[in-house]
């Protein structure tokens, strides 16, 4: 016989998605699995395969907009579970961790800033799962996991095995490695290794995070710095915690731009007075600018909102739904932010969840002038 007519029953229909996002929006998956293990996905991604559908890997559901109709094909809901230590072979000071690319990031940081294991201190309280973090090369206040990875295990949908990539295989950048550029969609993330410095001092880079030490007598520990992240994000809403409407969002929702430094000019001509901006590593020409800074001097401040859809009231780069909010509002309020942005300073804001479901895709119209 020839087609399979009825999914293999660890595959469930029409399974909604709203539940599973941070965002809480959104319609039903066609096909869904939870996936403990690596046989699961090779199986779910034949099935996928034989019916023609589209796949999308689900983590903690914490950067995505799901479309008000649903995906129309597989849902693969990563839940690889475990973490293992071995030596790492360049140096006894190092320790490589490998974790499932099912198990939440922020335990992940928990646990190692506990054993005293420095490298990641400064990504605590990011939402969503190990799988998610080489992707767009998570980073913050200083950090970034590319400095940390020694090695990415995927399931290679093209070759129909489970592969390790390397550090240069993922080419890693700012936000970006090959799992989002080059190779999209070709990888699905199966576990990462990390390697972790033994009794490290924490990263101390940014000036947000050492106003939270001042006159401090002495280096504070990895578990203080943990302790300043957690505080510091908690104040822009960018931490889960039940019950607050603020952190009904997909964090932030627009990627930071990165412009030359002669339009920063003409930004500051706009905006009457300087733009805050950063150096760009490695690219002297061009400067990080604050996304949510343009976003308040457009006019839109903390809390604005016409609908269900509105601007966090705690930073003006997160999206909330205040409760019964469709995608199809987010996308409006999206809209009208890019409008008045680009109005205002020729600035085009790129969005950073993705986008899952959607016909046309919403981003696809901007311009690509930021990381
Ligand atoms: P923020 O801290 O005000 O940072 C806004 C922008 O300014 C970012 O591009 C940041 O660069 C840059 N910046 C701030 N201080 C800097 C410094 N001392 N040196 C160099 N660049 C500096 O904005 P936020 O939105 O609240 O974000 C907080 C942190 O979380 C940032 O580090 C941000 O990048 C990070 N974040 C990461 C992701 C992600 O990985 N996808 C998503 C959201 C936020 P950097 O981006 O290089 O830090």
């Amino acid at each position: 016989m020839g087609a399979v007519s009825f999914p293999p029953p660890e595959i469930r229909e029409n399974v909604p998605l709203a539940p599973l996002t941070t965002m809480g929006i959104g319609g039903p998956a066609r096909f869904f699995i939870e996936a403990r293990e690596e046989r699961a996905v090779a199986g779910a991604l034949a099935f996928a395969e034989e019916r023609r559908a589209p796949v999308f890997v689900l983590g903690g559901g914490s950067n995505i907009l799901v479309a008000d109709e649903g995906f129309p094909g597989l849902v693969i809901r990563m839940a690889i579970a475990g973490v293992t230590e071995s030596a790492d072979p360049r140096s006894p000071a190092l320790a490589r961790w490998t974790a499932g690319a099912g198990e939440g990031w922020d335990g992940l940081v928990r646990r190692a800033v506990e054993c005293g294991l420095a490298g990641i201190e400064c990504l605590s309280g990011i939402p969503g799962t190990v799988g998610g973090t080489p992707i767009q090369n998570v980073g913050a206040y200083g950090q970034q996991v590319a400095g940390v990875i020694t090695a990415v295990r995927v399931w290679d949908r093209e070759a129909r095995r489970a592969v390790e990539l390397d550090h240069a295989g993922c080419r890693f950048s700012y936000r970006q490695s090959v799992f989002n550029t080059t190779a999209r969609d070709r990888y699905v993330v199966l576990s990462v290794s990390y390697s972790l410095t033994r009794g490290g001092a924490p990263a101390l880079e940014y000036a947000d995070l050492r106003k939270f030490f001042p006159g401090c007598d002495h280096a504070p520990g990895l578990a203080e710095v943990r302790a300043a992240v957690l505080a510091i994000r908690a104040r822009k809403g960018m931490v889960i915690e039940p019950g607050d409407p603020d952190c009904r969002s997909a964090g932030s929702f627009f990627k930071n731009p990165v412009v030359a430094g002669s339009d920063c000019e003409a930004m500051a001509q706009a905006a009457g007075g300087p733009v805050p901006s950063y150096p760009v590593a490695g690219d002297a020409s061009r400067v990080k600018v604050p996304a949510a800074w343009l976003i308040e001097q457009a006019g839109f401040r903390k809390g604005y909102g016409r609908g269900p859809a509105a601007i966090s009231g705690k930073h003006a780069l997160a999206l909330v739904n205040r409760g019964g909010a469709s995608a199809a509002d987010v996308i409006a309020l999206m809209r009208e932010i890019q409008a008045g942005v680009r109005d205002r300073f020729g600035v085009d804001l790129l969005p950073e969840p993705q986008f899952i479901g959607f016909r046309e895709n919403p981003s696809a119209d901007s311009a690509d002038s930021t990381d």
